[in-house]
């Protein structure tokens, strides 16, 4: 009866031994919607075939390669870099993590914006600093370098093209800041394979304090969580001091390996859902009631007359958008997925606004 008690008074004072900063905190929200067409995640519609050859090469019993040397050597090549400057992250979700843990805050970054930003440096207890982009959705400059010389940010994120809004940020703007912090600024490219923009990597080489972030997430492996940071070896050096040794599972190095081999089908598919936000732009800028942002990305966001009615009906039909109210209000978020989930979208948003 006593151990009862005991127990008991314990289990209600859990709350008041979690640190400050994680009781505000909710847990990440995934919740699973069944429906026909999944177009809510900035997933790619094209998955890939050649896991079953990967597949019988692993040995289960065996811990993964720690250093992911032979993805990185892949990707360093893919990228025209040396794989010293790369680092492998469980998706750049994981890297984000790192990057506050390493260089702390405050983190300062645009909103609307990749949520994870904020979400990850309240987990850490760094202190978060949000300014409103313009109304194009670019970066308020002025803000933004007042924010810099006020509170000296120890790290940046600039998602360019930037999700949910779908654009690239100026470049101008963007060496504008890298320019006036001593903080690291992290420019997120997770959609730079669907922009027009050659994106950051570039510019490494003038700018030391610059790390880019890249993903498969968009281009087709979302499941296997790979992402990659791509830096000044200095910078690579301090992250890597915390990263968990067997970061990226057998399975995940694996696969990856063998599609990005193969870059013709991966440029294949980006093609195509290039051509296919295209298309979607063009057909939702008909609709009298609705106005798509132009988008450099796999997704396009669209202001609608009444969005929470049309995502409900869309829903009952079996599409799935994300609804953006809290975030970029009067707003829902369609991925491009393949033609054929795109006309489906088309058609039963023409019946249901
Ligand atoms: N950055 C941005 C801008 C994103 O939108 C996302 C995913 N939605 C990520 C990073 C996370 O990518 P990953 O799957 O590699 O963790």
């Amino acid at each position: 009866m006593i151990w009862k008690l005991c127990y008991n008074s314990f289990a209600m004072d859990i709350k008041r031994l979690v640190k400050q900063n994680i009781r505000s905190l909710s847990a990440y929200e995934t919740r699973e919607i069944p429906c026909r067409v999944k177009l809510d995640a900035n997933e790619s519609p094209y998955g890939f075939s050649m896991a079953s050859k990967a597949i019988s090469k692993i040995e289960t019993n065996r811990y993964p390669d720690p250093e992911a040397k032979e993805l990185k050597k892949v990707i360093a090549k893919d990228l025209a870099i040396n794989k010293k400057n790369v680092l492998h992250g469980n998706g750049s979700d994981e890297l984000i993590y790192y990057l506050i843990a390493v260089f702390g805050g405050p983190v300062l970054y645009p909103t609307p914006t990749f949520s994870m930003y904020g979400i990850i440096s309240q987990a850490l207890g760094e202190r978060k600093m949000s300014i409103p982009l313009d109304k194009e959705f670019d970066l308020d400059i002025d803000k933004m370098l007042t924010a810099i010389r006020k509170d000296k940010p120890g790290l940046i994120f600039l998602s360019s093209p930037n999700n949910p809004t779908g654009n690239c940020f100026s470049s101008e703007k963007i060496l504008k800041i890298i320019d006036a912090t001593r903080g690291i600024v992290v420019v997120d490219e997770a959609y730079q394979p669907f922009a027009s923009e050659k994106g950051f990597i570039p510019m490494l080489k003038d700018y030391k304090n610059l790390v880019i972030m890249r993903t498969l997430s968009k281009i087709g492996l979302a499941g296997l969580r790979v992402g990659f940071l791509i830096g000044d070896e200095k910078i690579i050096c301090e992250v890597n001091k915390v990263r968990l040794p067997f970061n990226i599972n057998s399975l995940s190095q694996k696969i990856a390996l063998e599609v990005l081999k193969n870059r013709k089908e991966r440029n294949l598919y980006i093609k195509s859902i290039v051509s296919e936000r295209n298309r979607l732009f063009n057909e939702l800028s008909k609709f009298e009631s609705i106005s798509p942002y132009p988008s450099e990305a796999n997704f396009i966001l669209f202001s609608a007359n009444e969005p929470d009615g049309i995502y409900e009906r869309l829903l009952k039909k079996g599409v799935l958008v994300r609804n953006m109210k809290g975030v970029v209000n009067g707003c829902l978020r369609v991925t491009v997925g393949t033609p054929g989930e795109n006309t489906i979208f088309l058609n039963v948003l023409k019946k249901v606004v």
